[in-house]
């Protein structure tokens, strides 16, 4: 099996998650969002293609890392492959944080009818939704770059049945072990 990526593993990333952060940067996107950043990720064909177990075994010798974060690109398009990789990383005891320009109900329903989309969710711990929009854009959210964005805890929004914030913008983040100081926030 083989995933379409628009780079290579990004290590030692801050600003992608809580934590120091691998980052799979997916390729492909259909979302257009004006004042995108990564618009070289939008092609379906671009990038480059790369087995799976060996980004899984880059991942088993990974050292210092929080967790790894999908970004792209919308890993949503490729929720098969990264269900797959998701689920190691899991198995490697780190956590797993997912970007995706969807909102979390759009994807309820495209799971529906896609088994591949919610079991991809079902190993994502913390989900940021909803596209970028340019003006609800600011420099004083955590992990986002658009107010209308969401830091969901995605475990507890299926069992609740209700979206269930991780992360609120007022709350401290202890960068070092990538946990949060309240309670009911991201662990
Ligand atoms: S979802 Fe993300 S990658 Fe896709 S267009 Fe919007 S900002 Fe860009």
């Amino acid at each position: 099996m083989t995933i379409r990526l628009a780079s290579e593993l990004q290590l030692d990333s801050v600003v992608d998650g809580t934590g120091i952060r691998t980052v799979i940067w997916t390729q492909g996107c259909s979302h257009n969002c004006p004042g995108c950043h990564n618009p070289s990720t939008h092609d379906f064909s671009g990038g480059f293609s790369k087995d799976v177990d060996e980004i899984i075994d880059e991942i088993n010798n990974l050292e210092g890392q929080t967790g790894i974060t999908f970004s792209g690109g919308d890993p949503f398009f490729q929720p098969k492959e990264c269900a797959v990789i998701a689920k190691a990383v899991h198995n490697a005891n780190m956590d797993v944080w997912c970007y995706t320009g969807f909102k979390f109900e759009e994807l309820l329903l495209m799971a529906e009818k896609n088994k591949d989309i919610m079991n991809f969710l079902k190993n994502i711990d913390v989900l940021v939704d909803g596209e970028f929009i340019m003006a609800k854009k600011s420099y004083n959210i955590k992990f986002r770059g658009s107010s209308n964005q969401r830091i969901i805890d995605v475990k507890q929004s299926l069992k609740k049945k209700k979206i269930i914030i991780a992360l609120a913008d007022d709350v401290d983040v202890d960068y070092n072990f990538g946990r949060c100081d309240k309670e009911g926030i991201y662990i």
